[in-house]
């Protein structure tokens, strides 16, 4: 096999080395992903992709190929608490306690105005086969499975790989002006001296994987998860079951169970016991089913130290990773490789200095810090849900006796029912984080700070406030030229920044007019008004936008606002250079038509 030259390698085929293989296709760059594995992984793992990560997908079209396949998030729209599936007890089959699932319920018409994409449950099993085929089709793109790096270091002008085709046992070398680490922690990180920081070994997870006919059983098409509770108690007392499709309803054809063990528990890796076990804690010993695969994992609640390494960058769960209480590792994932796809396309094509890469880490780095410890926080709702049903896991006898007067007539029983109601609500930060999930910004990095005051997150997650705020996500509004209909979200993605002005924007057009050289970041206008482009027929977007019809706000490749200015300005040119340079990390001289690209960088950026 040849030496290969190449500006990006990314390691690691799983979800998000194969989104950043299709966000740099995208941005027009060149890159190898090497995969270990001869195929994608054969678990489930993640299933829910939010609405923000079918926003990134969106701008480069993969997400209609997901919606295709995907179970549509009203099919997954609620998560339920119950005592088992079968059995005819008088505790057998009966409900604790249901809530919505965000986006899916009855808030999806306030998550549909928030977004103009729903989230869908779709199974890492299927999704990433779907992305291996799409990054490939690629021209831009070469990806290798059964690759494995094997060796890495760098020096000022490249990283080198050694990597070895494991069909042929032979080895051969990377050059690359780039590397993405998304290899889920298991080279990169520690090669390059990357310490995790947090607590591994948190619990031990068995997960069954299986094909089965539960219609007879599973008596709502609407339910995504089932909490089972076995009012017995004991080691075995409590897993979760979940819907993978394809069928929406529940006629899906497959499922997982999970279960969970204290580390030291020596039945944990006893294969043997799961089924028996399941089929106990469902209640449905006659269930016939095809088992598809076992998978065991741990918990972790990690996060490492820094995110770039001279030309090496962590992303995924190469950089965090976490319980997958609310989603968020593979979502999260994703949302890096999309930050760090325009950075890396904006060095390599001249456009912006290496600076720019450091806002990698320092944009993403807190995200991941946020998620890492709100998905440890709602992991840890779940035994004050036990706690508030009286379940013991040592005491069989007690909890059998708390949950017949959980389940009993009389006010005693109403009162234990509405307070565990009250005490369930405490899982909205599990199943109802649209703020967490849409609503994140960036308090640095490539943008340009206008002084007000920060946009508190709400503290439980939910209530998301849009905003043009530096470092905001764009707000989503729909916006019309004769038939057609866009997102303002729609108006970035290419790889350039928009500048989108109102009414009275004309100062601003000319002064980008004069900025347009060939080297600065792209920056296209757009006029959001009656007389422009595209005009704001429900009146939202002037609603949301925070400038006036004589301002300008400058939005990113990847949908951040990175600059406002909320009217005229005297000095529209200044205005604008000094928000470009901010954004390409380049010196405000350097930002004009007469900038030559970033030394070193040039031959890359002509030969993407
Ligand atoms: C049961 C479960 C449920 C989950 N549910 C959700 C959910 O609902 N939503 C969500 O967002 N997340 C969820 N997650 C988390 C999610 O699965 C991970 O965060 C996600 O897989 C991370 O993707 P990644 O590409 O960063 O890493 P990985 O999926 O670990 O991929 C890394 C890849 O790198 C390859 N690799 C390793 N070393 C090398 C090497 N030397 N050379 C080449 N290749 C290499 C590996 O073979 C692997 O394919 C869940 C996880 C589990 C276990």
């Amino acid at each position: 096999m040849p030496d290969v030259h190449v500006p990006v390698l990314i390691i690691g085929g799983g979800g998000c080395g194969l989104s950043s293989s299709l966000f740099l296709s995208a941005q027009g760059i060149e890159t190898l992903l090497i995969e270990r594995h001869a195929t994608p992984g054969r678990m489930p793992k993640a299933r829910y992709l939010n609405q923000r990560t079918l926003e990134m997908y969106r701008q480069i079209g993969v997400d209609r190929a997901i919606y295709d396949r995907a179970i549509p998030i009203d099919y997954a729209s609620k998560i339920r608490w119950r005592t088992s599936l079968g059995g005819d007890g008088p505790l057998d089959r009966r409900t604790i306690h249901e809530m919505p699932f965000g986006g899916g319920g009855p808030e999806l018409t306030d998550y549909r105005e928030d977004s103009p994409s729903d989230g869908a449950l779709y199974p890492q099993v299927r999704l990433e086969p779907l992305l291996r085929d799409l990054a490939a089709a690629e021209t831009l793109a070469d990806v290798r499975f059964n690759h494995e790096a094997i060796a890495i270091d760098q020096s000022e002008a490249g990283v080198r790989v050694r990597v070895r085709d494991r069909s042929t046992g032979e080895a051969y070398s990377v050059f690359a002006d780039y590397v993405v680490g998304a290899d889920g922690g298991r080279f990169v990180g520690p090669s390059v001296g990357a310490v995790m920081e947090g607590s591994s070994g948190i619990l031990d997870m068995a997960t069954v994987y299986f094909r089965a006919d539960m219609s007879p059983w599973w008596d709502d098409d609407h339910a995504m998860t089932t909490w089972f509770i076995n009012p017995s108690g004991g080691l075995w007392a409590s897993g979760v079951l979940g819907k993978l499709g394809p069928t929406y309803d529940r006629h899906s054809e497959e499922w997982m169970f999970h279960f969970s063990f204290k580390p030291d528990d020596a039945a944990r890796h006893n294969d043997e016991l799961l089924i028996p076990r399941m089929k106990e804690l469902l209640k449905l010993p006659d269930l016939e089913f095809d088992l598809i695969a076992i998978g065991h994992w741990v918990v972790e609640a990690v996060l490492v130290d820094r995110y770039r390494f001279g030309r090496i960058f962590l992303a995924g769960d190469a950089a965090h990773r976490r319980p997958p209480t609310t989603g968020l590792g593979l979502n999260t994932a994703i949302a890096d490789a999309h930050n760090l796809a325009w950075k890396l396309a904006a060095v390599l094509k001249g456009f912006a200095g290496q600076d720019l890469l450091d806002t990698y880490g320092e944009e993403r780095r807190p995200i991941g810090e946020r998620n890492t410890r709100w998905a440890l926080l709602a992991f840890e709702n779940h035994p004050h849900t036990d706690l508030a049903l009286g379940i013991k896991r040592d005491d069989p006898v007690t909890t059998l006796k708390n949950l017949e007067r959980f389940f009993g007539d009389g006010e005693y029983s109403a009162t234990l029912r509405a307070r565990v109601r009250k005490i369930m609500e405490i899982q909205t930060m599990e199943w109802q984080a649209h703020d967490l999930e849409i609503g994140y910004n960036y308090e640095s990095g490539a943008l340009l700070p206008d002084g007000t005051d920060r946009i508190e997150p709400d503290p439980l997650g939910r209530v998301y406030k849009p905003s043009t705020r530096p470092g905001s996500r764009l707000p989503h509004a729909w916006i019309t030229a004769g038939a057609e209909r866009i997102s303002t979200l729609d108006l970035t993605g290419k790889g350039e920044c928009v500048l989108i002005v109102g009414e009275h924007g004309e100062a601003w057009k000319k002064a980008a007019a004069e900025l347009a050289g060939a080297h600065n970041l792209p920056l296209r206008v757009v006029a959001i008004s009656p007389s422009g482009e595209w005009q704001d027929e429900t009146g939202k977007w002037s609603l949301l936008s925070g400038i006036g019809d004589d301002g300008a706000l400058i939005v990113r490749p990847d949908n951040h606002v990175a600059w406002r200015s909320p009217t005229s300005s005297p000095a529209p040119a200044h205005s604008l250079k000094a928000a470009l340079a901010a954004i390409s990390k380049r010196s405000e001289h350097a930002v004009s038509a007469e900038s030559s690209p970033e030394k070193g960088t040039e031959h890359v950026g002509n030969r993407a």
